[in-house]
């Protein structure tokens, strides 16, 4: 007999784990507190633009193929992926460096930069390759309940790159500050700084170089509609605006969640949510992290975003785009060691109407501007316009044109929406950070500890934070509920 499951949200891990759990024969439904499904990967839709609110690198190819086969389905049943070349451009203050779609042209732009680097180059990726294979098809799989499922051969004979550093990895390879800065932008994905960041990690590079960055025609929300419509043709009932106000518990099992003031009785209820707020829907005594436990921990970057019509097509850009063209370390400082508002900002910038013409009107180009900054930071608007005015000068400056004066529109997004948009922790953007003390059994659990019957998935569980990892999280959790409760 299928078991009654109330998942919390409906970000990619709540849906990933609505579909294996409905797969398996469960009564599963969603309740979300916003009006659309999609969590952080939300879509704007402004007079013919199209944002996506959050994510828009679509990596990892092979992890969202595998996600809709598990389902007897491919990606290209729901969307049409297109490989992007070049993959993207980084400015610098002296200098553009173009990532092309495969090795042979990267290795050629390595050697402009630096000669003889396309060697340790290829050597690098080819250990990153190895890593991906081991990370991909053994490590994320694991559910984080136990140190002992790292005890494996393969992480055994690897162990001494779970204690050296991306940073240092890259640094004994590369001399050049802007191949250093390239190949040490994958790892900022999973939230820490590359000095804190364990090497194994440098699957990220191979993710980068060797899988490639990837478009779904459309964007990012087109994996949110295709798992919605997935997840309800297997029998899932998706409840948007509807805020959960309690997990309800007796004598130490959860027997439902209280939504709008009505309860709904559920064997199992698995939360999707940010895991601190999750768990401030329960009475103090179940739960099983306390706030200075949270406050200890080190959480990816909240962010600082615009997204804006502009009325011309824009030159000198591409896709996605880095501006690297200040000093990463003092950056990053400002992000994790001394939180602060940053003096001179990196910022990424994405014009997906470069390669899609259905994101924008015609002639016109959807531009998405993403600062990261410290989570929990002070959020006002004249802080935001201050910003704003940093980076638009500098983009201007770096692309030789003048883009102010072909705004149509501008929304910014930060720390206080993602607070009041997804009850996020500080703010955050990205959950917790994959850091040596943050990785697999080190997280928090998948399955309460105090509470019977209740679980989580996402971001700030196993195995962390991105799209493909809240994938694999709901399918780990969905797993777990099958090994322990039926
Ligand atoms: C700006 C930005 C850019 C990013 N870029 C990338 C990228 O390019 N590539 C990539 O791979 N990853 C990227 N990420 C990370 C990626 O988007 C996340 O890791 C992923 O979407 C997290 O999914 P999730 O299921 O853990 O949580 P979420 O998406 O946060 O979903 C949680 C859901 O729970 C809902 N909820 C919260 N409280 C309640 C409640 N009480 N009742 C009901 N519902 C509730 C929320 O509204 C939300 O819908 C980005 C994230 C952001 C914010």
């Amino acid at each position: 007999m299928g078991k009654t499951i109330s998942i919390i949200g409906s970000g990619f891990s709540s849906l990933s784990a609505a579909c294996y759990l409905a797969k398996a024969g469960h009564k599963v439904s969603v309740f979300e507190k916003n009006d659309t499904v999609g969590g952080r990967a939300r879509q704007l839709v402004r007079d013919g633009f199209t944002f996506d609110i959050g994510p828009s690198w679509y990596w990892m190819p092979d992890v969202f193929e595998k996600f809709f086969n598990d389902f007897g389905k491919s990606t290209n049943d729901y969307y049409q992926l297109d490989k992007l070349s070049p993959a993207y451009k980084i400015f610098f203050s002296d200098d553009v460096i173009t990532i092309g779609d495969h090795m042979d042209q990267i290795c050629e732009e390595f050697e402009r930069i630096e000669a003889g680097s396309s060697k340790p180059l290829r050597k690098f990726i080819a250990r990153a390759q190895n890593h991906y294979d081991i990370a991909i098809n053994k490590v994320v799989l694991k559910p984080g309940v136990s140190p002992f499922e790292l005890v494996t051969k393969e992480i055994i004979t690897r162990i001494d790159q779970f204690f050296k550093t991306i940073s240092s990895e890259v640094r004994k390879n590369f001399k050049n500050p802007k191949l250093i800065a390239t190949l040490e932008f994958p790892v900022l994905f999973l939230g820490a700084k590359p000095n804190q960041t364990p090497s194994f990690y440098s699957f990220m590079n191979y993710a980068d170089f060797g899988l490639g960055t990837w478009h779904p025609k459309g964007g990012m929300y087109e994996i949110i509609k295709a798992m919605k419509n997935l997840a309800e043709d297997l029998g899932v009932s998706i409840n948007t605006s509807n805020n959960v106000e309690k997990i309800k518990v007796e004598k130490g099992k959860t027997t439902g969640i209280e939504v709008n003031g009505k309860i709904i009785n559920s064997d199992i209820v698995l939360s999707g949510a940010d895991y601190h707020h999750s768990e401030t829907l329960l009475d103090k005594a179940y739960r099983q992290y306390s706030e200075s436990y949270w406050d200890k921990r080190t959480f990816a970057p909240s962010s600082l975003l615009f997204y804006i019509g502009f009325d011309k097509k824009l030159k000198n850009v591409e896709h996605h785009n880095l501006f690297f063209d200040t000093d990463f370390e003092a950056h990053a400082e400002e992000i994790y060691d001394k939180p602060q508002w940053p003096e001179n900002p990196l910022f990424y910038v994405n014009f997906p109407s470069v390669t899609d013409k259905s994101m924008a009107p015609d002639g016109c180009e959807t531009g998405f501007f993403l600062i990261p900054i410290a989570p929990d930071l002070e959020d006002t608007e004249e802080l935001r316009e201050q910003y704003f005015d940093i980076i638009i000068n500098r983009f201007e400056k770096k692309t030789a044109q003048n883009v102010k004066n072909h705004i149509l529109f501008k929304e910014s997004f930060c720390v206080k929406d993602f607070i009041s948009e997804y009850n996020s922790y500080k703010g955050n953007a990205y959950g917790m950070a994959n850091t040596l003390r943050q990785t697999a059994f080190l997280r928090p659990k998948l399955k309460s500890k105090k509470v019977d019957g209740l679980y989580f998935t996402g971001q700030l569980t196993v195995p962390g934070p991105g799209v493909p990892p809240s994938l694999i999280s709901g399918k780990l959790v969905a797993d777990l509920i099958e090994k322990n409760e039926v």
